[in-house]
């Protein structure tokens, strides 16, 4: 895909995600906490029983199967970069199908015990079923993908032309793939290729780029104030959190120290940073 092309379509899908994360509240979008964007789910750190979505909405794509079409649910922001996304990924002839988007709690329950049942023990199963409260897909930010020309959720997907361009494009919509091969100690999950987590354009771009789980990523990102993660660039998180995980931590704590000063230093300061790993590519 020429780099132009590619230009373009961040744009649109930025345009578009603007507009449906002020709609959703902006507030939310740079936050590791409940109901934010970048909240960290997976073994160790679950989500509650009880939690459900705000607002969820179907996005307009195909599905694998005709009994699943009401089994996609996502926060209206995650929808409308899926939708984005399938548009893309036809436009270079590749038709995605989506599989599952939300689940509740109760549902992932029954998964994981099936898997239990089937395999034996708890330790083998919570590998390829995530236990209840330990699903990205309860926070209607997860989506299994496939393809007319592959439709298993099989690690396979990953060389079919369409799982490539997922695994290359996805983060220009704001997902990741979230379980890759060699991370599944850090994961806690086998590799999942099928599986793509929204957590905002500015963040997955970064993410991939610096190819690293998302538990790596957050562990340094969630010590940076709000202001900046719901407003950093991708240039700005790559190189910073880059310099964080060499221990560098410089312009984190010049960011921090700014959080607490007037709004107009703020600013200033992550306009001045941001240039800094602008002009460092
Ligand atoms: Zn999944």
């Amino acid at each position: 895909m020429a780099k132009k092309r590619f230009r373009r379509i961040i744009d649109l899908a930025m345009v578009v995600l603007l507009i449906s994360s002020l709609a959703a509240g902006h507030a939310l979008a740079g936050s590791f906490d409940d109901g934010g964007l970048l909240r960290l789910i997976n073994r160790w750190e679950t989500l509650p029983k009880d939690y459900v979505p705000e607002e969820m909405i179907l996005p307009e794509v195909d599905t694998n199967k005709a009994g699943q079409k009401e089994s996609i649910y996502m926060v209206p922001c995650a929808a409308a970069a899926l939708e984005e996304m399938f548009s893309a990924a036809e436009e270079d002839g590749y038709i995605l199908l989506a599989v599952s988007g939300y689940r509740s709690y109760s549902t992932q329950s029954l998964l994981f015990k099936n898997k239990v049942d089937s395999v034996g023990s708890r330790e083998t199963a919570q590998k390829t079923v995530a236990p209840p409260g330990a699903s990205e897909h309860q926070s209607g930010l997860a989506m299994d993908v496939v393809s007319t020309n592959f439709r298993y959720l099989n690690r396979d997907f990953l060389n079919t032309p369409e799982g490539k361009w997922v695994a290359r494009n996805c983060c220009y919509f704001g997902f990741i793939v979230r379980y890759r091969d060699g991370w599944t100690k850090v994961t806690g999950c086998n590799p999942e290729p099928w599986h793509i987590r929204y957590i905002g354009v500015e963040h997955s771009v970064a993410v991939t780029r610096l190819d690293i789980p998302y538990e790596t990523y957050a562990a340094k990102a969630r010590t940076l104030p709000e202001y900046v993660l719901s407003w950093g660039t991708s240039e700005l998180f790559y190189g910073l959190v880059g310099d964080m995980l060499r221990g560098d931590e410089t312009n984190a704590e010049e960011l921090r120290r700014a959080e607490e000063m007037d709004e107009d230093i703020r600013w200033e300061t992550l306009d001045r940073i941001t240039a800094l790993y602008d002009s460092w590519e």
